[in-house]
């Protein structure tokens, strides 16, 4: 059975404990690989090795470390195959997904920062003739970057190559039920000739390697993707240190479809933006709001639509569904569906496991229809294929059932009038508003949420901001 290894300072090392834990393969349920179970001692040696480093790593010019990160991208790419397999089998995902948007996209992660770094400016004010301010942005340290299983390299890589190419040195920390990419772009790093300690991987528990890297006194910048209830540890933890924090955390994002919009493209879409990766995107909109004059026709051909979707083996072409990524995630969502019954819910359909000979965690997709707004379902981030849907009659009160939890990640708007995009899109209260589409991804634009869906923005120059500090200095001209 393949063994994962932690990778400090440029070594491929066990967990100080030399103990192990189970790696589960979702679409058949059964432990395929091991991987370190770590706990502080290990993490103390990432950050000394991740501290060590730094003073070169950050001397070195953009130019260098850009090429360091292009090396990456092109060994992804040229991995690609490999790492699509790998990526399905770790987390669920059918392994086209896998090849066409998580692979892809970990490649231009650090093609995108190699570039932009070379881009970035410094801001200079000639102050009345007399002054010149000019602002330096240096990195910090040792960065902390820890992510979630659902977008497993992809998220890795949109925090890592930034904080490397701003400088920083690392220590990061994937998801425990999906480590396998993490594990596989070590070795890459490796074998382009990373310096020893700039990026250092380890795996474990969050309760154990999370919480280390968080307390750490010598990792004063934290970048986590994860849950609301973990990012509010973090955050606990960190504010007496005085921690820099980008926290991206959970959604309950809707998804609103005037009467006037273009049907077709808006049932298309929503069928992908419902379901797309099990619905285990923190992007995916889970709740759908149609309005009254398109309700029932939308409803029927939505619904026809989702039980037409093939749900199976990740290894299959054909297969919109693969498998969720743990039997606890798969009794979860299970029992928000059974939850949604007891709040006077209707399942149009799904509702259930999906049969299959594979032996692991499968769930049918579901819509349910027929539930209050402030219901646990409607106010809870299921992250599965569990869609709720209802009619709305004006634009006010779409507005408020859409700005109705505490999360603020995303929303989608369907609408044939300009006017009216323009307007709902500026009353949304998310990070993100998608019109007439969804998940594009411009790797430019600030990317995050609000209220409870998370503090900061990455992407683009969010990013390189995040991971550098400024310093303005001040000087006469004459
Ligand atoms: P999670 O919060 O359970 O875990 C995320 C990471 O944090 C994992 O690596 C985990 O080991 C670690 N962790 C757990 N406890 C920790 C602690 N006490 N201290 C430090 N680290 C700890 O989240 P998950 O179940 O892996 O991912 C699903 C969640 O992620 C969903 O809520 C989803 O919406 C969210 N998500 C958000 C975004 C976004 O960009 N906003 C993107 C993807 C996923």
């Amino acid at each position: 059975m393949q063994q994962i290894l932690n990778y400090i300072n440029g070594s491929f090392q066990a967990a100080n404990s030399g103990e192990y834990l189970d790696n589960y393969n979702p679409a058949t349920g059964e432990v395929y690989s091991l991987i370190p179970d770590s706990d502080a001692t290990d993490v103390e040696l990432a950050v000394k090795a991740a501290k060590a480093a730094f003073p070169s790593w950050s001397a070195l010019t953009r130019e260098e470390r850009s090429e360091h990160m292009l090396n990456v991208s092109k060994r992804i790419t040229e991995r690609l195959d490999e790492l699509a397999e790998a990526e399905s089998t770790d987390n669920g995902k059918p392994v086209w997904l896998a090849k066409r948007v998580d692979i892809p996209r970990a490649s231009d992660n650090f093609k995108f920062f190699a570039t932009a770094i070379l881009h970035d400016s410094s801001e200079l004010h000639d102050t009345d003739g007399k002054f010149l301010n000019y602002t330096l942005r240096q990195p910090i340290g040792v960065a902390g970057c820890i992510s979630p299983w659902n977008l497993p390299l992809y998220l890795f890589t949109w925090k890592i190559a930034p904080a490397l190419v701003s400088g920083n040195t690392v220590v990061a920390k994937p998801s425990e039920i999906t480590p396998m990419t993490a594990f596989l772009l070590s070795q890459i790093c490796d074998e382009v000739g990373f310096p020893k300690g700039v990026l250092n991987i380890v795996h474990g528990l969050g309760g154990k390697v999370g919480s280390a890297i968080t307390e750490h006194v010598d990792v004063p910048i934290i970048s986590f993707t994860g849950g609301t209830e973990t990012g509010k540890t973090i955050a606990r933890i960190a504010a007496p240190m005085f921690k820099k924090l980008s926290l991206e955390l959970g959604g309950k994002n809707p998804n609103i479809i005037f009467d006037d919009c273009d049907l077709e493209n808006a049932l298309k879409t929503s069928l992908n933006s419902s379901f797309a990766n099990q619905g285990q995107i923190c992007l995916c909109g889970s709740r759908i709001y149609v309005q009254k004059g398109i309700y029932n026709e939308f409803k029927t051909r939505f619904v026809e639509l989702v039980k037409e979707m093939k749900v199976g083996d990740p290894k299959s072409a054909d297969v919109k569904l693969g498998a969720v990524v743990s039997k606890a995630h798969f009794d979860k969502i299970l029992s928000y569906v059974e939850l949604a019954k007891q709040e006077g819910g209707t399942v149009l359909c799904g509702g259930k496991e999906a049969k299959t000979d594979l032996g692991g965690w499968f769930i049918e997709p579901t819509v349910i229809e027929g539930l209050d707004e402030q219901c646990r379902t409607n106010q809870e981030e299921i992250f599965g294929p569990v869609v709720t849907i209802q009619s709305f009659e004006t634009e006010e009160e779409v507005l408020a059932y859409a700005n109705g939890t505490k999360y603020g990640l995303a929303s989608t708007v369907w609408t044939s009038d300009l006017t009216k995009a323009h307007r709902v899109a500026a009353q949304l209260h998310t990070g993100i508003v998608w019109v007439n589409c969804w998940l594009i991804r411009d790797l430019r634009t600030p990317f995050g949420g609000v209220k409870q869906s998370g503090v900061g923005r990455e992407g683009g120059w969010e990013a390189l901001r995040f991971f550098t500090e400024p310093k303005n200095v001040c000087i006469p001209l004459h």
